[in-house]
């Protein structure tokens, strides 16, 4: 009888798991801001895909979400947390960029009667590349991606706009071409409060991918700190300051193109410079052993592009 239970248990049990809600524990940035930090590795169906951070302000006359994460189960379970604070309904919706973990929920907020807005650069590559992101994140997540479809922001913004929560107001800004073509930050004056998307990542190593542009990425960042924030939600890692940001984002680009340059300028091999490169100083981010080395790579061919 026992074991026929526990059988029974063994097969029930995956099942209930794959039923459970998922909870997430958001933290307040300042009154009425709130973050839901993501992991630091890479998206895993364990982790939910969740490995970028999301946030709430919560206005007089209804919250912003900054970023709906990868799945309509993630931005279902940022609405339950949002319940949980405010009863005030989601009205605007933000992505800071075009990556899947900052936008496939927005199908969830969209049927909340949320209007949804991003960077003209980074709808333009969700309709090209949000295909593929849907199918990678379906081989990842399984039936945790049950639901997730496309649904693209219809508020295309260019350099700036203002969004008026009631009693308060949001800025959007876009500075320049930097982890992505159209990365936007959300800035709130009067909080004091940052929440930079990939422009700033701490306490992990930073990506540089195929559409990243290392010039334009410092050029933003140094924008993006002349606001004098308190307070920084970056895009990855925990809640930051400027001194953190500077050295664990803008430093580490800096080192990363200064050097690239010189190889490029010795006609260094490129071999030779990625496996060369001293990164050491970056060693204690999470994801080192996986990115340093790319990243190199990826300096290296965006200095070539520049040089000729
Ligand atoms: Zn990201």
């Amino acid at each position: 009888m026992v074991r026929a239970l526990l059988a029974l248990f063994l097969l029930v049990m995956p099942h209930l798991a794959f039923a459970a809600d998922l909870s997430l524990r958001p933290v307040k940035v300042a009154d009425g801001v709130y973050a839901v930090i993501g992991a630091l590795e890479g998206q895993t169906y364990e982790n939910d895909g969740l490995n970028a951070n999301l946030g709430f302000v919560i206005g007089g006359d209804g919250v912003l979400v900054i970023n709906t994460g990868p799945s309509t189960r993630v931005a279902t379970a940022l609405h339950r947390a949002i319940r949980a604070v405010t009863d005030k309904p989601v009205k605007w919706v933000v992505n800071t960029n075009s990556q899947n973990h900052y936008w496939l929920g927005n199908a969830y907020f969209q049927r909340q009667g949320a209007q949804l807005y991003a960077h003209k650069e980074a709808v333009r590559l969700m309709r090209e590349l949000g295909t593929g992101q849907l199918e990678d994140n379906r081989n990842r997540l399984k039936e945790r991606a049950a639901g997730t479809t496309l649904v693209f922001p219809s508020n295309e913004v260019d350099k700036a706009h203002r969004i008026d929560l009631g009693d308060w107001a949001a800025e959007l800004r876009h500075f320049a071409p930097a982890h992505t073509a159209g990365d936007l930050v959300v800035w709130l004056p009067s909080a004091g409060v940052l929440f930079s998307g990939d422009i700033i990542y701490v306490d992990r190593m930073l990506a540089v991918i195929p559409i990243s542009s290392t010039t334009g990425w410092i050029e933003a960042f140094d924008a993006a700190i002349s606001l004098s924030p308190k307070v920084i939600v970056p895009g990855h890692g925990k809640l930051t300051d400027i001194a953190k940001a500077k050295r664990e984002t803008r430093d580490y680009l800096v080192l990363l193109r200064e050097s690239a340059r010189k190889a490029v300028d010795n006609l260094a091999d490129l071999n030779d410079f990625v496996n060369k490169l001293d990164q050491s100083k970056f060693k204690h981010l999470a994801n080192f052993e996986e990115l340093a080395r790319r990243n190199a790579n990826m300096t290296y061919v965006e200095m070539m592009k520049e040089a000729f």
